[in-house]
């Protein structure tokens, strides 16, 4: 569908053509008629699906259509890296329309405060704001949502997971009742449920299966003990001279700067992305990664949802991510282009294995699992709880199926329950 039939303002229409978008993707064929409409709406969509035009451009629609005075627009999302591209994307969607926004998060320095102080009391039609200093300045006066006509919950599943619930039903006691709210999600726990009964009116509800990943990625997953995982990274990387930007996930800031210490010391042109950092110094890094500056950047889960960077060769998960539903984000930021190609692997260590059988149940496919290369040590053999199954490698490596009778019986039993 083109965002033509859409019925989408000519404004509107110049802009996403500008930005170079031909068709709809699924999301945005599915969500934008409602919110044209005017309906509340809950949409299960992960990033990477188009699901931030799905919201924004239905919304710019009537403010073009429909000017107004004062914030019109209130976008909350988990975190800064998500507020900042999100407001991104509203710039280039608004370029042609009369519409100003504003990104509000805290980390940084003392005068983002100012900055985002001046701007909210400026009135911007849009903000975008976390949920922490959108309290704050909301207490402190400094913003009114009086005219406040669309109210959307990004990633709501992701704030429930980052302890926000309370910030974000303080926030919506101080916003006006007569709003219309979309509330986009990754999934649906039972905590969001009960926040959408309370808020949102008569809901449509949509969603877009989990995609399977792109077909150029290729993906496999190394069994793989904790004191082997940091040479296995060398041994990866060293195998792979042609890959010019790699990124590596880990679910803590240790880890990120034991990886980072270790690939510097051999040479390599590596970057961390850690709540170390303030907001304008991972800015710079992931501005150098994107000019290709830095070959490896090597970043905590948290801070790596919705970061949006094209053409990466290899990703690596250091951990199989605690978070199910962070896998295939992470693994396939290029899902709407159709020529993405490169390789996803995740280290699994023997405590992993039972999480990352229930991401392979999530996204409907098996993943190759691999043992590590002999020079390094040994693989632990693949278990998920009463399925346990050894990996292809190692029934090649052993030559033999010492139990072969138990396995194959375990197994039996597994595909059909
Ligand atoms: P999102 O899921 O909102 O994070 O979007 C992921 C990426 O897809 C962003 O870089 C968007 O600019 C891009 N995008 C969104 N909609 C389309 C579309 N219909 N065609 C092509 N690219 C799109």
């Amino acid at each position: 569908m083109t965002f033509d039939e859409l019925g989408l303002d000519e404004q509107i229409l110049n802009a996403i053509s500008y930005m170079g978008f031909e068709k709809a993707s699924p999301i945005q064929e599915l969500a934008i008629p409602h919110i044209m409409q005017g309906r509340d709406l809950i949409a299960c969509a992960q990033t990477g699906t188009g699901k931030t035009a799905a919201f924004m451009l239905p919304v710019l629609h009537h403010l073009v259509r429909n000017p107004h005075h004062g914030t019109s627009t209130l976008v909350i999302v988990p975190t800064r890296e998500l507020a900042i591209q999100i407001e991104q994307q509203i710039q280039g969607f608004a370029y042609f329309a009369p519409v100003s926004s504003i990104a509000v998060y805290g980390g940084g320095s003392g005068n983002e405060w100012e900055s985002q102080k001046k701007g909210l009391e400026g009135e911007a039609d849009i903000i975008v704001a976390t949920p922490g200093k959108l309290l704050s300045h909301i207490n402190m006066g400094n913003v009114k949502f009086k005219n406040l006509r669309y109210l959307i919950l990004d990633e709501a599943d992701r704030m429930l997971d980052m302890g926000f619930y309370d910030d974000i039903k303080r926030i919506l006691d101080v916003l006006p009742k007569k709003k219309q709210t979309l509330m986009f999600s990754a999934t649906m726990p039972p905590k969001m449920r009960e926040l959408a009964k309370a808020h949102l009116i008569n809901p449509a509800e949509v969603s877009i299966a989990i995609s399977k990943p792109s077909e150029g990625v290729l993906q496999a997953a190394y069994l793989v003990n904790d004191n082997h995982k940091t040479e296995l990274i060398h041994h990866l990387i060293k195998d792979k001279p042609s890959f010019e930007s790699i990124i590596i996930f880990s679910s803590t800031k240790k880890d990120v700067n034991g990886i980072v210490r270790s690939l510097k010391a051999k040479g390599h042109k590596v970057e961390g992305i850690s709540s170390d950092l303030e907001q304008k110094e991972r800015e710079e890094v992931l501005n150098r990664f994107r000019a290709r500056q830095t070959r490896i950047i090597v970043a905590t889960d948290v801070l790596a949802r919705g970061i949006d960077i094209k053409d990466i060769n290899l990703v690596i998960n250091y951990n199989v991510p605690n978070d199910a539903e962070d896998y295939v984000p992470q693994n396939r930021k290029d899902e709407l282009r159709a020529d993405a190609t490169g390789v996803a692997l995740t280290l699994i260590n023997e405590k992993e294995m039972r999480q990352f059988s229930s991401i392979e149940k999530l996204i409907g496919s098996e993943i190759r699992k691999l043992n590590i290369p002999a020079e390094i040590g040994i693989s632990p053999e693949w278990k998920t709880g009463r399925v346990a199954q050894k990996s292809e490698n190692n029934k090649h490596r052993s030559g033999k199926f010492r139990h072969k009778k138990k396995y194959s019986g375990d197994r039996g039993k597994a595909s059909k329950g």
